[in-house]
């Protein structure tokens, strides 16, 4: 069972701020930004590399729940804003081998990224 397995089944306590049948959105224990959130699908894809065909929906709904959370914290805005991030292997920073999607925001974001 990976870590994020173990926050959804409540074995590991975290800060949900949103839940449904497909993904759970919750805070980040070491924020980058004044809000960040993870957003998981409940299926365990371990990365988006190896995500199939079959995933289009929950993909698509990590993205769709993104943008509610960030409706509801309200930063959805042009002049607020916000970033989405996908870490993907070694090279790419994921530590936690169950795709999330990173929503940082509350900060000017740089570009390039680290
Ligand atoms: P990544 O480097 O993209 O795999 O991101 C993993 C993220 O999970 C990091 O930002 C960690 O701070 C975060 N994280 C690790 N353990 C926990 C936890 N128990 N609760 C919430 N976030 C966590």
């Amino acid at each position: 069972m990976t870590l994020f397995e173990k926050i959804i089944a409540r074995e590991i306590p975290a800060d949900i701020i949103y839940e449904d049948d497909l993904c759970c959105a919750f805070k980040d224990i070491e924020p980058q930004a004044p809000i960040h959130i993870l957003i998981i699908p409940k299926k365990p894809i371990p990365r988006v590399g190896e995500a199939e065909s079959q995933d289009r929906v929950t993909l698509g709904h990590l993205l769709l729940t993104a943008g509610k959370v960030a409706n509801e914290l309200g930063i959805n805005s042009t002049d607020e804003g916000f970033r989405l991030v996908i870490n993907n292997g070694k090279a790419g920073g994921e530590a936690v081998p169950h795709l999330h999607v990173h929503l940082l925001a509350g900060r000017q974001m740089e570009w390039p990224p680290g």
